[in-house]
Formats: C-alpha cells, structure tokens, sequence
C-alpha cells in the first residue's frame, strides 16, 4: 500500500451551534481517485474547501506531502480547483482561459503557449481554442475549466459536483472522460458528489458522509459488499432492512426472530448487539430467492406476491412480509420463471444467511 499523499486529521468545523463537521479524518493516496459521497448537507463541501483554503478549520490539520497545508495562503497552495457552475472568465477566449494560472505565475510564453495545445488535446477540444465560452456547450466549457485546473500541474485537484449541472447522457460522457484524464496526468483527484452511481463509476475509494462524519471509506466494491453502517447499506445499493429480535449471539452469528416468530440465523454479527435487543437485518435483493408456496411446507419467510416488473436483464419482485412491509427481490431473468408467482400469489423467501448483515440501528 502506498503511503498517504494527503492526510486529512481530525477536521472539525463549526457555525455558532452548527457543527458542519466533525472528526473527519481520510488518508489519500498520491494519484488516488477519491469521492466523497453522501447526502446534501452532510459535510463533503466543508471537507473540500478546507483543504483549498476557502474555509478554515475550527480544529484539526491537513498535510500535503507530510508539509501541514493549512499555514499555506489559499493562492500558494497549488491546488486546482473546479466547481458545479463553469467559472470561466467570459471576455477570454477558451485558450486564453487555459493560458490564465500560467499567465498568473508569469511563465514564459513558449511555455505558455505549449501548455494550452498539451491541455486543450488533453480534453479533446483543441479545435476550439480560439472561441468564447458562451459558444461553447455546457460539457465543454467543463472540459475547459478541467483543462485550466490541471495547466499548471496541480498536485491535487478538488472537483465540487463539476457534473450536476449537465444532463444524464452529458454527464456520462465526461465521466469517461474524466476517468482517462485522470489515468492520464496520474493527478490526486477529491470529488464530491451526493450521486451514487458516479461515485461508483469514477473513484477508486469512496469516503460515505453521513452527519458531519465519515462513516466509512473503501472501493465501492468493499462498500456494497461490507457496508459498516445501516446508512452505508441504504446509500450505496438497494437494500432490503427487516426487523429483528436477537435471540442468541456467537462469533460471528446470531439468532434471533422476525416480528411474525420466525427464527433466524444471520452472519457477520455486530458485537455490539446482545440476546433481546432490536436489530435490522440488511439482504440485498438480488440476494434473495423467491418460489412458489404450493404445499405450505416450504421453509422460509412467507410473503404475498404484490407485484412483478420485468426489467430486461432480471425481474422485480415486490412482496409483503406477515407484518406487511414490502420488500424487494430481483432475479436474474435468465433464470426459469416459476408460473406459480403470479401477483397475490403465496410464495417463499430463503437467503444465505452469510449474505446478510445485522445492524444495531432500527
Ligand atoms: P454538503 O457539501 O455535504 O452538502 P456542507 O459541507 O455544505 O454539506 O454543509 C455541512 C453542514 O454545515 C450543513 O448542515 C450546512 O447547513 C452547514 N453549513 C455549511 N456552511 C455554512 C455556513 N456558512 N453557515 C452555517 N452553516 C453552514
């Protein structure tokens, strides 16, 4: 593993009685892709602008190469930066936007000049380096505000929802986009989105804020198969939550039963949770299998068939439980579809018990 390039300790930020953040602590790999993930108002662009120097921290520090970050002025950080809304300059043209951080750190014009050609290629819109940019679309004067954030090398690039601004089909495209760009220049990139699927498509790890906090941080691969938290489980995926009473626990299982009296056992129990207190059981839905009840006698939760959607690669069940929450199983539609599951149907649900995971929280 590679040591941290940067190392975000223990930020805290505060307004008057609002804590925007808290203990918010992350190690970020030189080159590393990192997102943070979570919900409007859970501290993400707090977490950012601290590190570009727009906002102070009311404890804790940030290095940058093992060199503490905060005592740097803003403009000397060398830290490139781009926003939700494109924040080019309208009265330059698009090369002479690029050319601005270099013009700025009075380098030489053949400098200059190579440098806009090499940046503008990187984005692919070297055709366009002499246009304004109101002639330009939404998605390109992003790539152009990528271009100028990137001229002058920056050690770490900070992105502030750069996408959210443009439709799905655009936004996709850049994402691409983005990704070679970063493949590329090999730049140490932050990210801040509350959209999941972006999240999962362009970062190597995720940071999941939830409150003012990181809850947890991994690839999104070790995020959907090992959420920490019920948050995490209900923001990245779908997830199905069921109650639960804890009957027994022991390493690394427990029983316990649902509100209907069914027992069950259940992997990856949270030590905290003992015999008689509430848990939720998360199962993903494509964890689940589903046949039809014929006989009554089939083990598993019983359910009534509510509704099926097909959805081209699988189908959707939705089905209600004994104490009547409906919860969501999808198959592969690959798979023989049992003509006994017609909506108002009776069927069963069975799941391996070392697919789930028992949270603490209702
Ligand atoms: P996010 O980027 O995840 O949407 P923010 O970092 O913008 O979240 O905000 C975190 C919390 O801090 C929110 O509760 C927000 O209302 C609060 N906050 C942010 N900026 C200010 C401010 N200037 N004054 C007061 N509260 C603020």
């Amino acid at each position: 593993m590679t040591a941290a390039f940067l190392q975000i300790q223990r930020l805290r930020k505060t307004y008057d009685d609002v804590v925007a953040i808290d203990s918010v602590s992350l190690d970020v790999r030189k080159g590393e892709f990192m997102t943070f993930l979570g919900p409007s108002g859970s501290g993400k662009s707090t977490t950012l602008y601290i590190v570009a120097g727009f906002q102070e921290p009311t404890e804790g520090r940030v290095l940058l190469d093992g060199k503490p970050l905060l005592s740097v002025a803003p403009n000397k950080r060398n830290i490139g930066m781009v926003f939700q809304r494109y924040t080019l300059f309208p009265h330059l043209t698009v090369g002479e936007n690029v050319a601005f951080p270099l013009r700025v750190r009075h380098r030489p014009e053949s400098e200059i000049k190579a440098k806009v050609e090499k940046m503008l290629a990187l984005v692919h819109l070297s055709e366009c380096r002499d246009r304004m940019p109101a002639q330009l679309s939404g998605g390109q004067q992003q790539r152009v505000a990528i271009a100028r954030a990137l001229a002058y090398d920056p050690p770490v690039l900070l992105m502030d929802e750069p996408l959210s601004a443009l439709d799905k089909k655009l936004r996709e495209e850049i994402q691409l986009e983005l990704r070679r760009i970063h493949q590329e220049t090999g730049v140490t990139i932050l990210y801040v989105t509350h959209d999941q699927e972006e999240a999962l498509r362009l970062s190597d790890r995720i940071a999941v804020f939830n409150k003012g906090r990181i809850e947890q941080v991994g690839s999104g691969e070790e995020l959907y198969a090992n959420p920490a938290s019920r948050f995490v489980a209900g923001f990245i995926g779908n997830s199905n939550f069921l109650p639960v009473r804890v009957t027994a626990s022991r390493d690394g299982l427990a029983n316990g039963v649902f509100p209907n009296g069914l027992a069950l056992a259940c992997g990856n129990f949270n030590p905290s949770l003992a015999a008689g207190d509430d848990g939720t059981l998360m199962i993903r839905p494509e964890q689940m299998r589903l046949s039809a009840q014929r006989d009554g006698t089939a083990a598993g939760l019983p359910v009534t068939v509510r509704d099926i959607t097909y959805l081209g690669d699988a189908m959707h069940y939705a089905v209600a439980t004994p104490w009547a929450q409906e919860i969501s199983i999808r198959l592969p539609a690959a798979q023989r579809h049992d003509s006994g599951l017609a909506v108002g149907a009776q069927a069963v649900v069975e799941w391996d018990a070392g697919d789930t995971r028992l949270f603490a929280q209702p």
